[in-house]
């Protein structure tokens, strides 16, 4: 063969190879998911207004909103968690920052956290009284500290020593809160009686890196006392994110998630099974606690991006959003209009 007749057996030969680097491949969309919740409780529809009905679907929506800006935007589920969270924690519907429960002692006292499911590092504040957003807070704990775990006027001197401004203890204060408080102490009712809906609010995601975060905000339970402290602050009760299992955010009756240790359990089962039992491990999780006496609700999100609740209550207010167009934000139980589960 001459030199003419090798270019020409080259050149047949590498056509085919020509074509196939020219035609762009369709790369799949990076895939993100998020789910928030604005606390679980015995609601009723029959006392849901239309009026306060749509007042709490578009404070779950500006929520589900922040946090898919920055995951459609390629940010961090820690990022996209917090965004998620400061709505809530600036709206006086949610037992959270602003609108937080009273103290017995008529005082809020605030407690957040939050877990990086990349590295699994964590930060959280408890009795925090003068800190706008306490999930900020938390993070700075995370990210600025040796610490994991900062409560009360420690917290706040470490918030002072990072720049965080102090603000008044009475934004937090709103009229029906104290009302709840007043109530209990006059009728002698306990915080269940009164405090019919948990409001706590949380978020999980899953980013388009495929990173997990979590993260949860809450006033506590009306007329705690002596310190009280649930599991919204404590990491692996209200709390956990772990890439290799899933973020777990929970609401409800405090001190049963701390016994069962929720978040965290619901990681460890899923970490151990295997992914498609992620809904079904949730319930067992929540199934667990009622047996136990109490009451309240996850959300979740798996490695593979699924969205899930899980709620003992008759309603959880919750959201949650997906790369798949998924888009919804749901009271009580059973009125979810679509499956967030992606096709795998
Ligand atoms: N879990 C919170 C606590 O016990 C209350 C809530 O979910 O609203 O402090």
């Amino acid at each position: 063969m001459n030199n003419a007749v090798l270019g020409l057996v080259a050149a047949l030969t590498l056509c085919p190879l020509v074509a196939l680097a020219k035609e762009p491949q369709a790369q799949p969309e990076p895939r993100w998911s998020l789910a928030i919740h604005g606390g679980a409780g015995t609601l009723d529809p029959a006392q849901m207004t239309p009026e306060r009905r749509a007042e709490y679907e578009a404070a779950l929506q500006a929520a589900l909103d922040a946090g898919r800006a920055v995951l459609a935007a390629g940010g961090s589920a820690m990022e996209a968690v917090q965004a998620a969270i400061l709505p809530m924690e600036d709206s006086p519907l949610f037992n959270a920052g602003r609108g937080a429960v009273f103290t017995w002692d008529e005082t809020n006292e605030l407690d957040a956290s939050i877990m990086d499911g990349r590295d699994r590092s964590a930060g959280a504040v408890a009795g925090v009284k003068t800190v706008k957003n306490p999930i900020l807070l938390a993070d700075r704990v995370r990210t600025d500290s040796e610490h994991v775990f900062m409560i009360g006027s420690g917290a706040e001197s470490f918030a002072v020593s990072k720049g965080f401004e102090v603000t008044p203890p009475e934004y937090f204060a709103s009229e029906a809160r104290l009302k709840s408080l007043e109530r209990m102490k006059a009728d002698k009712l306990s915080a269940i009686d009164v405090d019919t809906k948990f409001g706590t609010v949380g978020a999980v995601a899953m980013d388009t890196q495929g990173n997990l975060a979590a993260g949860t905000s809450t006033g506590g339970m009306t007329g705690k006392r002596w310190g009280r402290v649930g599991d919204a602050p404590m990491i692996g009760a209200g709390t956990y994110a772990d890439n290799r299992a899933c973020a777990v955010s929970a609401t409800g009756w405090g001190e049963y998630f701390i016994r069962v240790g929720v978040a965290h359990e619901i990681c460890a089962r899923l970490r151990m099974a295997g992914e498609p039992g992620a809904q079904a491990i949730a319930d067992s999780v929540m199934a667990d606690v009622e047996a136990l006496g109490g009451d309240g609700g996850v959300i979740l999100i798996t490695p593979a991006g699924e969205a899930l609740y899980s709620f003992n209550t008759t309603g959880m207010y919750r959201g949650r959003a997906t790369s798949e167009g998924v888009n919804e934000v749901a009271i009580f139980g059973g009125e979810e209009r679509a499956s967030a589960t992606p096709d795998h």
